[in-house]
């Protein structure tokens, strides 16, 4: 009885889970809408300790950005009420506008802005975070076409002078990973 009622409850969590992983990835490729605009991804981190996307959204309002958060997508770190490699999507990128992640206007208007919570000059970022990375940009590269060339931290693009995503980022393992989830898909195809 006491073991039904253990494997009854380990059940009901794995559902739970599945359902909210598979509303969360329906509700994301519902708001992949359409648009030639989107040529470049560009990774940023956002230099604190804890964060989310309302926080980040009042720090940039008050800074004077009217747009709100710069960036088109967070990746949590399991601080401020939210998951370890949870997800959010801003207004920006719900409304399709371009982003104030970069110095450069160009850039802005072209690149797709995900910003990982966490310092990592100082640490690194959570095994939860670079697998949801890998997976929205997966999903961003189906959508949008965007060559692996054009997935860059954001100190790496020419004209960009800053440390960001930290130098702990590991931006060659990222790229390595989304090169073979393509290998294993093609192979399977
Ligand atoms: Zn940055």
């Amino acid at each position: 009885m006491k073991k039904q009622t253990y494997y009854n409850s380990l059940l009901i969590g794995l559902l739970i889970n599945v359902s909210f992983i598979l509303i969360f990835v329906n509700s994301l490729q519902a708001s992949l809408i359409k648009s030639t605009r989107w040529r470049y991804i560009v990774i940023h981190h956002s230099g604190t300790k804890i964060g989310n996307l309302k926080i980040f959204d009042n720090y940039h309002r008050s800074r004077g950005m009217k747009n709100g958060v710069a960036y088109h997508f967070v990746i949590n770190n399991g601080t401020a009420g939210r998951g370890n490699g949870q997800i959010e999507v801003t207004s920006r990128w719900k409304r399709q506008i371009h982003g104030g992640h970069c110095r450069q206007n160009w850039v802005n208007r072209t690149g797709i802005g995900i910003c990982l919570v966490g310092n990592f000059d100082k640490t690194y970022p959570k095994r939860n975070q670079i697998r949801s990375l890998v997976s929205l940009i997966k999903l961003l590269r189906k959508r949008y076409f965007i060559p692996i060339s054009n997935i860059q931290g954001h100190g790496h693009l020419n004209g960009e002078k800053t440390n960001c995503p930290g130098k702990n980022f590991p931006i060659k393992e990222v790229k390595k990973m989304l090169i073979s989830a393509e290998e294993k898909s093609l192979s399977i195809n």
